[in-house]
């Protein structure tokens, strides 16, 4: 017997998760669930297929991912179309989501063995008899457990990473998201078909539970900064390092010489792409004094054209729609004003965008991750005010600032791990650079160089090349050499500067 589905919430029928679109209750996805047995076996398979694929070596594997990223590209619309129905996201989200994913897979494709590769370190002068060696081997079997915002870009990170530094990878999609996980996983084996190198678990959070303890190397988390703790505490039993990419609650500064219409395009867009169910959305902005009025008024011109069902999708994950209205509701009671939108805005599955002004600074909208196309917006006397209240909630993740004269100093004051300087969101596209944030937003690193090497571990080696001139590394070291030695340190490191 099937059951009335609410659309959009996953369910679990005859040992299959199935997802359905939050738009028109469609079926999305029908994955078999797999219980811990399962889990392991994949597990088991992967370390197999791990050793395989490492044994590529950088330029093996380097070949194989650009033809996965030649597939993922020839087949973007299908991959768009699949994620639009899953999520409810406008296909031209969904496309833009899609693309970064992409540039991430080439550029770690590209870099991994500049970054991975064996390389000699600079020796020293006490042990320069020897030379150093550094590589980063991988871990065998990476676990990647995913979200349901960004199904294609947030695994398809850390997935880059692991598979460019030879791990095979475990996937454990969001049960909201199941589909589109599992298509990156065939698109993959189209074009690796010799062994399971990315594999996809199905289910619900119990799932990913046992993904955690399976005895994969390490595992990487994109999600809720609640769920991060419990997946922290399930891999402290068998101390498997992770890196966690949590919530956040992204602040936006437009100081008084900025592009203030430019300011507010980006804000609305930071805000509101994919129904602002963005972990790096705008969710508040700070706008100095002199420019506070104008930006007000652009914002809710802007975000004002948009149209439901058009540039704005639902609310993907039902649940999340009376976090929303709390939200709103809250700032509307404490004595915030919506500008734009409002209580009225909520008609589930979709949330108008909505512009609040004038809200406290502890109410929920201003401290709370809302995850709808929501935004406040604070006036503040300068920019050093804008600072202090981007940087008083627990979350760090990315952020913002319009200017001029001050866009970099104020972004490095800014207490998150990465900021664009008259954009929105632009550092997730650029895969050069690391992402990740800082307290509860999480820490470790996807993308860049760092994102690479959180998928290797440092390898050292030293090789004797002549014999010691300072042997104090043995027992058969004479009183004379030590006092030698005593006499080189005292030469190298006991002058003060
Ligand atoms: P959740 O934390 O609810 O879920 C994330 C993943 O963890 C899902 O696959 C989920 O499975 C799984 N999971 C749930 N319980 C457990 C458990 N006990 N052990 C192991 N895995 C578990 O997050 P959402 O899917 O709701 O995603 C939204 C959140 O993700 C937001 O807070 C957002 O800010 C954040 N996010 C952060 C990003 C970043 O890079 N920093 C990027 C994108 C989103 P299931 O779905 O089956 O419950």
């Amino acid at each position: 017997m099937t059951a009335t589905r609410t659309p959009g919430m996953p369910v679990v029928e005859d040992g299959f998760l199935i997802s359905t679109s939050p738009a028109t209750g469609a079926e999305a996805g029908r994955l078999p669930v797999s219980d811990d047995k399962a889990v392991d076996a994949a597990v088991d398979r992967a370390r197999e297929a791990g050793a395989w694929w490492a044994g590529l070596g950088f330029d093996g594997r380097k070949v194989r991912l650009l033809r996965w990223r030649a597939l993922l590209t020839q087949r973007i619309e299908e991959l768009a179309e699949l994620t639009h129905t899953e999520t409810g996201k406008p296909v031209t989200d969904a496309i833009v989501e899609a693309i970064a994913g992409i540039e991430h897979v080439d550029w770690a494709a590209r870099n991994a063995k500049r970054v991975l590769g064996p390389r000699r370190t600079g020796t020293r002068l006490l042990v320069a008899e020897h030379s150093g060696h550094l590589e980063y081997l991988p871990f065998g079997v990476v676990g990647v457990i995913g979200p349901w915002n960004y199904p294609i870009l947030t695994p398809l990170g850390p997935i880059s990473g692991a598979l460019a530094a030879g791990n095979a990878v475990v996937l454990k999609p969001s049960e909201y998201t199941p589909a589109v996980g599992q298509w990156l996983v065939d698109t993959f084996a189209e074009v690796v078909p010799e062994q399971p190198v990315l594999q996809a678990v199905h289910g619900l959070g119990d799932v990913g539970a046992a993904l955690c303890r399976s005895g994969v190397g390490k595992v990487a988390f994109t999600g809720s900064t609640a769920t991060a703790k419990r997946v922290m505490a399930t891999c402290a039993e068998t101390l498997t390092p992770v890196v966690i990419e949590a919530g956040g609650k992204d602040a936006l500064i437009v100081d008084a010489d900025a592009d203030v219409a430019a300011a507010a395009e980006a804000a609305v867009w930071g805000a509101m792409t994919n129904a602002g169910q963005t972990c790096i959305g705008i969710e508040r902005a700070y706008a100095v004094a002199e420019v506070y009025d104008a930006f007000v008024a652009a914002v809710v011109e802007k975000a004002g054209r948009l149209r439901l069902g058009e540039e704005i999708g639902p609310i993907t994950m039902p649940g999340q729609i009376d976090i929303i209205r709390r939200h709103i509701d809250d700032a509307l009671a404490s004595g915030g004003r919506a500008v734009l939108g409002g209580a009225d805005a909520v008609q589930p599955p979709n949330v108008a965008p909505t512009v609040l002004v004038d809200v406290p600074d502890d109410s929920a909208a201003i401290r709370e991750e809302t995850f709808g196309p929501t935004l406040t917006i604070t006036r503040v006397a300068d920019a050093d005010e804008a600072i202090a209240k981007a940087n008083s909630l627990p979350f760090g993740l990315g952020g913002a600032v319009f200017g001029k004269a001050n866009g970099i100093r104020i972004a490095r004051r800014m207490r998150t791990g990465m900021v664009a300087v008259n954009s929105t969101l632009s550092f997730v596209g650029m895969a050069s650079l690391p992402f990740g944030g800082m307290g509860d937003s999480g820490f470790g690193r996807i993308h860049g160089d760092d994102g690479l090497r959180e998928f290797g571990r440092a390898k050292s080696i030293t090789v004797r090349r002549a014999p010691s001139l300072l042997p104090s590394m043995t027992f058969e070291r004479t009183p004379a050499q030590v006092r030698r030695i005593v006499k080189a340190v005292k030469l190298l490191y006991g002058r003060r500067p």
